[in-house]
């Protein structure tokens, strides 16, 4: 039995995502059946559709829309995507009746974000037929469709599914019913990491999202995009996800959500979440300053590659680089990028006694404390943590300095090699780091438990919430090993099993 791409679809629910994947399914040319429990919903949802068809001078296309009230007005539907509000007795109620309704061959599926496809299709008596069908907001906009595989589902209602998505024009991606499916869990650490950097005061909002933002190419900061999402539906995503997941640390909740909520201050839509929107339209991104490149002098690395690119950058900026100090030469700066451990301690006392204290001694801090380098020291002034995987990549650099340190020679030589410094307080893995490699650390998780391979799973991220670059593409480049020693340094500062690492990265690591 085939069944076409297109076939008549039905779509339980005409809210923001029902009346979303009606238009893309006309978009395609679809017959489409789309009901709701409310009229007054239908109408709106009518109107909607009829603008967009018009703007996009495809108004014919809108005489294959049919608005109906019951559910039995689905019966001749091929494949019926639901959704209705996220609940799981409503949802299972729904199907229990569409599978009466519309007997096989037809195809029922799920748009549920977080709730079990599993637990939806055991409803039916027709278990094989049934799978999550997982748009994103707005439909008709993003390209990225997640096919969720229940427990009992098919191959081939896989197969039509993954086919109906390409008809429609959007990218499927196949994955396993497991909490958050890819997209909403491999993400949870972009949003947990920065309420907790934020919680435990080491940055502001607005230093986080510019060094997620400028530092590490996303398209928007943390912050700035649960004022998007809304901080309510960014907090139910997380509260299900610990939920389901019997709570695993990785997805607990953060009280700072729990008092947004209280204030009200929901994002955008109600005019302020962590960032103020009214007509001056605060929250906006701030235009990124661009230091002038350029210096002159000598600048010291040291051995290791922790900070890859950063003897090209200094050259590029007109400084000499050189690794050993001359005392007839002074240097203007020095990087430590060895990694954690004997090395860097040998290297960073080597290089304080080598030079005269008035030189800026700067520490890789991805994967070592500043604290622990000013234990090596005897100058610890001149010590000044920087984000060694991360530096030369974006346009911003973070920075930590210990009391009364050499800032602004620091901030100076910064500037120079073009970067805008921020700086914030001392704090693990600083913020790139900690961000971007507990996403790698997600994203093996995911993998090892079979949720999607690891190529699937980076197209999703780079599809769904538009990473600059698929996370484990990403842990590749950095080098996985190098992400191994930034989660077991998070993990013996703090002591969480949140910071644990995943079984398949050490792996990795070895290769
Ligand atoms: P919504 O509240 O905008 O729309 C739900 C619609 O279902 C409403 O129009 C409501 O009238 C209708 N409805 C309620 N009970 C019904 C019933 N018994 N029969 C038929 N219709 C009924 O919600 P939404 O944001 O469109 O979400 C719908 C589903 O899509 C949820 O499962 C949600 O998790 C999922 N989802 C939402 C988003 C998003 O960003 N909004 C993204 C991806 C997936």
């Amino acid at each position: 039995m085939t069944v076409k791409p297109l076939p008549v679809l039905g779509v339980v629910g005409a809210g923001t995502m029902g009346s979303g994947i009606a238009l893309v399914a006309l978009y395609a040319g679809c017959e489409v059946y789309l009901q709701d429990a409310y009229p007054q919903v239908l109408e709106k949802a009518s109107a909607y559709i009829q603008s967009h068809l018009e703007k996009k001078e495809q108004a014919a296309k809108f005489s294959k829309l049919h608005l109906v009230s019951q559910l039995e007005d689905l019966a001749l539907a091929g494949l019926v995507i639901e959704a209705a509000p996220e609940q799981i007795e409503l949802k299972q109620d729904l199907f229990r009746k569409l599978d009466a309704i519309c007997p096989p061959p037809a195809v029922l599926a799920t748009n549920t974000s977080t709730l079990s496809v599993t637990a939806i299709a055991a409803a039916t008596s027709h278990r094989q037929r049934v799978a999550g069908l997982h748009f994103f907001n707005p439909a008709p906009v993003l390209p990225l469709v997640e096919v969720v595989c229940a427990a009992q589902t098919s191959q081939q209602t896989l197969d039509q599914l993954v086919a109906f998505v390409q008809a429609l024009g959007k990218t499927p991606v196949v994955t396993g019913d497991t909490p958050g499916f890819i997209v909403n869990r491999v993400a949870r650490p972009f949003y947990g990491e920065a309420l907790r950097l934020l919680g435990e005061g080491a940055a502001t909002h607005e230093q986080i999202d510019q060094i997620a933002e400028q530092g590490g190419g996303f398209r928007m900061g943390p912050f700035r995009l649960m004022d998007l999402i809304g901080l309510d539906v960014n907090a139910a995503a997380m509260r299900l996800l610990y939920e389901q997941s019997f709570g695993e640390p990785r997805y607990r909740p953060h009280w700072l959500q729990a008092q947004k909520l209280a204030e009200g201050a929901l994002g955008r839509k109600s005019g302020r979440g962590f960032y103020e929107y009214n007509d001056d339209v605060k929250g906006v991104k701030a235009e990124a300053d661009k230091p002038t490149i350029g210096g002159t002098g000598r600048v010291l690395i040291s051995e290791g590659t922790w900070a890859p690119g950063l003897a090209q950058l200094c050259r590029q900026a007109g400084f000499e680089v050189d690794s050993v100090p001359e005392p007839e030469q002074q240097a203007v700066a020095c990087f430590v990028v060895a990694g954690r451990g004997e090395e860097a301690s040998r290297l960073v006392a080597w290089y304080d006694q080598s030079l005269p204290p008035e030189v800026p001694l700067f520490v890789q801090c991805a994967d070592l404390a500043l604290s622990e380098a000013v234990t090596w020291v005897r100058h610890p002034q001149r010590l000044i943590g920087f984000d060694g995987l991360f530096f030369a990549g974006g346009s911003a650099a973070t920075l930590v300095a210990s009391a009364g340190g050499l800032r602004n020679q620091a901030e100076q030589l910064v500037r120079s090699l073009g970067k805008t410094p921020v700086w914030i307080k001392e704090s693990p893995a600083l913020v790139l780091p900690r961000l971007v490699c507990q996403l790698v650390n997600e994203a093996a998780f995911a993998e090892l438990e079979s949720v999607a391979d690891g190529l699937t799973i980076d197209l999703a991220m780079r599809l769904g919430v538009n990473y600059p670059r698929g996370p484990l593409e990403w842990g590749q480049q950095l080098g996985y090993d190098k992400v191994l020693a930034v989660l077991d340094h998070l993990f013996a500062e703090y002591h969480e099993e949140r910071y644990r690492a995943c079984l398949r990265l050490r792996q990795w690591a070895r290769m």
